[in-house]
């Protein structure tokens, strides 16, 4: 099974991610985990993306056609995935669906979770993830059971990234609305887009996405 996760930055798509990885035994691949993890390594396409990461901005449609396409045939990803970051303009969900017809992928769904803006701000500043395994937290809405232990890998480091401050948030919101104005109407035409409530609880988000994926049109392949 290959879905798309669609949401504004703190909408959840990461801890959804987390949680349908479990759920379906399929790969979550976040393109801004693995350019995060690029800009820590300082290779070189981590120090082109660094300072457009800082700021907000996106990443030219090239690189991340090209990333998004050597990264899906990694074996890791042979169950399906989870796109979770990826498409975020419509260039780039063009180029995905012709590399899915190529490769006779088959799209089961693309899931869109919608939040108030004044929740994503508050969601965002206060979010923070395991350094080792990238499970997500948030100090407010939900912490780690154990205080300083991840519960995912046991691990006690912790981060909050760089990029979630209030004025690179502002952009990033802005950049996410201008962006799904296009996105949104391409997968509606398709018959293929479906709208949660991400402020829900998060356990009734998983389930209304399990629903919604256990319905969805051709769910086996
Ligand atoms: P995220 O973790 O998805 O919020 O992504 C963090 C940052 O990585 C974004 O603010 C962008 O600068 C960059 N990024 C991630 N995915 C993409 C993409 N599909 N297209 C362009 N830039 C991206």
């Amino acid at each position: 099974m290959n879905i798309i996760l669609l949401g504004a930055p703190g909408s959840g798509k990461g801890t959804q991610g987390d949680r349908l990885e479990k759920l379906f035994n399929i790969k979550k691949l976040s393109t801004g985990d693995i350019l995060r993890h690029e800009v820590k390594e300082k290779s070189e396409l981590g120090m082109e993306v660094k300072s457009v990461i800082e700021a907000g901005g996106l990443i030219p449609d090239e690189i991340m056609i090209k990333l998004i396409s050597n990264t899906i045939k990694l074996v890791e990803y042979k169950n399906g995935f989870i796109l979770d970051g990826f498409p975020r303009t419509l260039a780039q969900a063009k180029a995905l669906s012709t590399m899915f017809s190529d490769r006779k992928i088959h799209l089961n769904a693309v899931i869109e979770l919608k939040v108030d803006e004044q929740i994503l701000i508050d969601r965002v500043s206060l979010r923070y993830s395991c350094a080792k395994c990238n499970m997500s937290y948030n100090n407010k809405f939900k912490n780690t059971e154990v205080q300083g232990v991840c519960d995912n890998c046991g691990s006690n480091d912790f981060i909050h990234r760089e990029d979630d401050n209030a004025n690179t948030l502002k952009e990033r919101l802005n950049i996410y609305h201008v962006q799904m104005e296009q996105i949104l109407p391409y997968y509606k035409e398709r018959q293929i887009l479906y709208s949660v409530n991400g402020m829900n609880d998060i356990d009734d988000v998983t389930n209304e996405i399990n629903i919604i994926l256990k319905s969805a049109p051709n769910i086996l392949t």
